[in-house]
């Protein structure tokens, strides 16, 4: 199966599907304090996408048994969520993917719980960094090569580790489609960027070592040596030559400054 350039009618509906993504993360974004439990986030999640229309896409995918994926700590990502309380210095990735109208949308933030530490503090604004400079690259005439290259660079600068396993995707009417997009990359190789092109572009940087297990649930991807990781993710298409961000952190933001 080759690779799908949309419509732009294809992609407003796959904005349409983002868009519930980011407030339904900015839902949860409410409720994270320490005390709640992943499990019951991932009820409040499900609730809203089936109120707005929509399906929860990880639900049921390949077996996955949450609506949402959310990966505390070490966890990098694919963590179910469970009834374990989270705790004051936590941090935690939550990610959501929608299905409506025929088309995914799929978005992930990192989450502070309470009082996190000053160093897991500036992985999580650097993961983001990471992102907005792996978005700069989604230019029409760059290379898949270009995405990653943008993306380690910066998390190298400060000595992280990126996430060689797990990489971002082509997204549409499929949750996951061609091509794959790493994290690390050379500039000037792989795929050319074109018009139509529509990507989650999901960086998933480590504190410490780039190395991962996998635990025996089946699904969490841990990091080696335990450390924190961070994860955030946007869709993004391919407009006019330029990169335009489908997804949205805004509710997300709006979320937290009203707490
Ligand atoms: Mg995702
Ligand atoms: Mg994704």
């Amino acid at each position: 199966m080759g690779i799908h350039y949309k419509t732009k009618e294809e992609i407003e509906l796959i904005r349409h599907s983002s868009l519930l993504v980011g407030k339904t993360l900015a839902e949860v974004a409410k409720l994270i304090k320490p005390g709640v439990s992943s499990l019951e986030l991932d009820r409040v999640a499900e609730e809203f996408i089936r109120d707005n229309g929509g399906e929860p896409t990880f639900l049921g995918y390949n077996g996955f048994p949450g609506s949402l994926c959310i990966s505390v700590n070490e966890c990098v990502v694919h963590g179910i969520p469970n009834k374990k309380p989270l705790e004051n210095g936590d941090i935690i990735s939550v990610d959501c993917g929608v299905y409506k109208n025929g088309f995914n949308g799929d978005s992930a933030y990192t989450f502070q719980v309470g009082e996190v530490d000053r160093e897991v503090q500036q992985l999580l604004r650097v993961t983001q960094e990471c992102l907005d400079k792996a978005i700069e690259a989604c230019r029409e005439g760059n290379r898949i090569g270009d995405i990653g290259f943008a993306c380690q660079k910066h998390a190298e600068s400060y000595g992280y580790g990126v996430v060689r396993e797990l990489v971002g995707h082509g997204l549409g009417a499929e949750l996951h489609e061609k091509p794959e997009v790493p994290n690390y990359g050379k500039a000037g190789r792989g795929l050319k960027l074109r018009e139509g092109l529509v990507l989650a572009i999901e960086p998933m940087i480590n504190l410490g070592t780039k190395e991962i297990d996998q635990l025996s649930d089946g699904w969490s991807i841990v990091t080696q040596d335990r450390k924190p990781s961070a994860h955030f993710e946007h869709d993004v298409a391919i407009v006019n030559g330029k990169p335009e961000v489908l997804s949205t952190f805004e509710y997300i933001e709006e979320a937290l400054k009203n707490k």
